[in-house]
């Protein structure tokens, strides 16, 4: 059915109403074998090629609980400052869906495994803490492909197949408690914390996080109140936003959404709802189940898990420097105000410069290649940062040359252009491009000579005593190597054989 709702503009929304959010957060973990069976869990492998009775539910079979994956839940319950529970049992939910072969999914209900945690994150200049209500352990579901519609769901198929390959997969529910009072920043709050817990999770080493492949999946619940009421209204959630930018835009468009609804005196309807990256918007989908509509009960065929108290600050001090400590750590090392260390978080640059610097770079100078001419070629090629074919060790390379002088400013693009081209290292570019400063005072001197002959205006100034006229003679000098004259030592010659 087709959505006829009017969107009210945000500020006009936010004048009204006040947003609550709430966001589930699913993290694939990076094990080596499944959940509660031997299987492989390698990313883009031949449907069902990583399936055996356990994962697809056969009769008989037995599931074994992954130690790795509980260390794995965890130490992300630890990062997020949870209590690790004593004693915990796993649920199961029953459902019927094509993609879930055992029509249970193993799961926890009422006794998670971690609870009562919390996530901090910054929004211009403002500490925003997230409360987690619950950590929880479960099993991927597997993927169905719907073929022949036009746009890849299931309206319009001719069929569908399934591939079981993610079926078991661990699977880590993190849950937040209400998100209130952020105003017209929900929005930003709500990236702010996805991108916070995706950075924490990757530090702590348990999964890839990777949005576009699924490793990192949101579900995002919004619903609005009008100013002054204490009793929240009715929540939408809407499914699997596979980006940063996706959560964001998906709270902007429920909170535009809702109060257009709001507006006109309908009621926002309880249900699960779809985001649309092509055009930012969401759309209707089934209404919300409930609770008991899964019937859970404890899982019969699994021991619950005690995890000991020794195991669990064996694995607490395992943890490794996260991700809050090391922005406080490198801001002091490096001396940057917080609005430039949050523009290197954003562009994803933070491991590259650290890793520079340890490359024997300068901090002010892997800053500025990383955040300036590398991140302005990875956005015009519309890739990451760290993707682009340059390494730290590249980058401190070219640092050092330009720091001892072979090279200047100007010809380190040049050189990062070669790198950039799979021409080989900075060095060996500086070697095939002939890229060196030339400072030597008989090659400069001539071209020096040519210079001052073809501007006898600005070389009679120079020698009346107007020094700063030099400037543009330089700029003829540098034009005339291509980049390659040694701007300080020119300068210098110049006025030397004008002025004595
Ligand atoms: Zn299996």
């Amino acid at each position: 059915m087709a959505d006829t709702t009017t969107l009210v503009p945000y500020d006009e929304a936010l004048a009204k109403y006040e947003p609550v959010l709430g966001i589930e957060t699913h993290i694939e973990l990076g094990t080596k074998t499944k959940m509660f069976c031997g299987c492989a869990t390698e990313f883009g492998a031949e449907p069902n090629t990583q399936v055996c009775p356990v994962c697809l539910g056969l009769p008989g079979s037995l599931p074994v609980t992954n130690r790795s994956a509980i260390e794995g839940i965890i130490k992300i319950g630890l990062a997020l400052n949870c209590t690790i529970v004593e004693w915990c049992r796993f649920a199961r939910k029953n459902y019927f869906y094509p993609d879930m072969p055992k029509d249970f999914q193993i799961s926890q209900y009422d006794e998670p495994l971690c609870v009562d945690g919390y996530l901090e994150v910054e929004v211009e200049g403002e500490t925003y803490r997230i409360e987690i209500e619950r950590v929880h352990m479960e099993e991927d579901t597997g993927k169905s492909l719907h073929v022949g519609g036009a746009t890849g769901r299931i309206h319009g198929a001719d069929f569908s197949l399934v591939d079981y390959n993610r079926a078991g997969i661990p699977l880590v529910e993190i849950v937040t408690k209400p998100i209130v009072a952020t105003g017209d920043k929900a929005p930003l709050v709500a990236r702010a914390y996805a991108t916070e817990l995706r950075e924490l999770v990757r530090a702590v080493g348990v999964s890839d996080v990777r949005m576009e492949q699924g490793s990192m999946r949101c579900d995002v619940n919004v619903s609005l109140m009008p100013k002054g009421a204490s009793e929240w209204g009715t929540r939408t959630e809407t499914k699997n936003v596979n980006s940063l930018r996706s959560v964001e835009r998906a709270v902007r468009f429920e909170i535009e959404r809702q109060a257009g609804v709001l507006d006109a005196g309908g009621k926002v309807i309880q249900e699960t709802r779809h985001f649309q990256e092509a055009t930012g918007t969401t759309t209707s989908g089934r209404s919300k189940e409930e609770a008991q509509d899964y019937r859970y009960f404890p899982e019969p065929d699994l021991v619950p898990m005690a995890p000991s108290r020794e195991w669990v600050e064996q694995l607490r001090a395992s943890l490794p420097e996260l991700p809050a400590a090391r922005r406080r750590r490198v801001q002091g090392e490096w001396g940057v105000a917080d609005k430039e260390l949050q523009d290197i978080v954003n562009a994803g640059a933070l491991d590259l410069i650290e890793e520079t610097v340890r490359e024997g770079a300068e901090p002010a100078a892997a800053r500025k290649w990383w955040m300036n001419e590398l991140s302005r070629r990875a956005t015009e090629q519309g890739v990451d940062l760290a993707s682009l074919p340059v390494t730290p060790a590249d980058v401190a390379r070219v640092g050092a040359l330009v720091a001892e002088g072979s090279i200047n400013d100007k010809l380190a693009r040049q050189v990062f252009d070669g790198v950039l081209a799979g021409e080989g290292t900075p060095d060996e570019v500086v070697e095939k491009r002939g890229l060196k400063v030339v400072s030597d005072e008989g090659q400069l001197g001539s071209v020096i000579d040519e210079v001052i002959a073809a501007n006898p205006d600005i070389a009679d100034k120079v020698r009346g005593g107007k020094v700063a006229a030099a400037g543009a003679l330089v700029g003829a000098v540098m034009k005339a190597t291509r980049g390659q004259a040694d701007a300080g030592r020119a300068r210098e010659l110049i006025i030397e054989k004008l002025t004595s």
